[in-house]
């Protein structure tokens, strides 16, 4: 079933909503909740949801007889619904990031009474899950990321399978994002960050919504899930695993390299070209033997620009 998160009215044009979809048995509360889009340019994890949400509804109509969702699941595909009309990261009135208005107000500006209504839906459900990518320059490894988790977390992030999962701390300055007031429920929050902003990236994407399947598989919420055994083995890393490679100088990026593959320490992963003669600058190398997570797309860099990163096996 699809209704209305929140129904907003502007001055000058008609209203708007945001629209979730309730799928599965009634409830109080949804087993698990599933957020993107909070970033307009986000397009994989709205692309992914809203795939999600058509797989799910044609399970509960009876098109896949072998399954069964047994338990309620909450999906907001796109929370910041006027950005991603304009494709922009941010509410396109005002330009407030509506990840750092949490938990929100009921009476406050727009994005503050988003922030509470996303919260309010989604942070009583057992698991929850919110989806965002990197910037539209920079392209990340589909991963699992965890926030200051507890024990129950490390374990279960397992569960979906990817190839990597990283664990950061739970930041003391953004604790205004919806990680963060999620955190102060009972219950399992995960952050998935899948590929760059901006685009739809398809191999990205069907192995995300293959990792959420494999989760409400061995979650118990969709019975009948049949867990392909070809599970990539997932790797934990923390902070302290991750080498990056910077710009020294300013130049073209240009590379062939895809993220999620293993490298040797020294190993090509492109080149930096002299913009206008065309001369090759700098040759860039993975700076340790690991697994290439991130690596930049928007070719132009400036000097100390993020170019790659890789993590070491831990
Ligand atoms: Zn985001």
């Amino acid at each position: 079933m699809i209704r209305d998160l929140l129904c907003m009215t502007a001055p000058v044009r008609e209203g708007f909503d945001i629209p979730c979809h309730e799928i599965g048995p009634k409830s109080h509360h949804p087993a698990v909740s599933l957020v993107a889009g909070l970033h307009g340019d986000e397009i994989n994890g709205i692309f992914i949801l809203s795939r999600l949400a058509d797989f799910l509804t044609s399970v509960e109509a009876g098109k896949y007889p072998e399954l069964r969702l047994v338990r309620r699941v909450l999906i907001i595909p796109a929370v910041n619904v006027l950005g991603v009309n304009i494709r922009t990261r941010t509410w396109p009135f005002d330009k407030s990031d509506i990840n750092r208005m949490f938990p929100g107000s009921t009476i406050g500006e727009t994005t503050q009474r988003i922030a509470c209504a996303v919260l309010e839906a989604t942070k009583r459900a057992e698991y929850r899950i919110d989806l965002h990518t990197a910037s539209a320059d920079f392209e990340e490894i589909p991963q699992v990321r965890l926030y200051g988790p507890s024990r129950e977390e490390r374990e279960h992030s397992h569960l979906f399978g990817l190839a990597a999962v990283m664990e950061r701390s739970l930041s003391p300055v953004f604790t205004t994002t919806l990680m963060s007031s999620w955190k102060i429920w009972p219950g399992e929050s995960y952050a998935l960050r899948v590929g760059q902003g901006g685009t739809v990236q398809l191999d990205h994407c069907q192995r995300v919504f293959r990792a959420l399947v494999t989760f409400l598989g061995r979650t118990g919420i969709l019975e009948g899930v049949q867990i392909a055994g070809e599970d990539e083995e997932t790797c934990y890393f923390d902070k302290a695993s991750a080498f990056r490679v910077c710009a020294e100088k300013a130049g073209t990026f240009v590379s062939d390299s895809k993220v999620g593959r293993w490298v040797r320490a020294g190993q090509e992963l492109g080149y930096i070209y002299d913009s206008f003669s065309g001369n090759v600058i700098e040759k860039v190398v993975a700076p340790v033997a690991g697994l290439l997570t991130g690596i930049r797309r928007h070719p132009l860099l400036f000097e100390g620009d993020l170019i790659v990163r890789v993590n070491r096996k831990v």
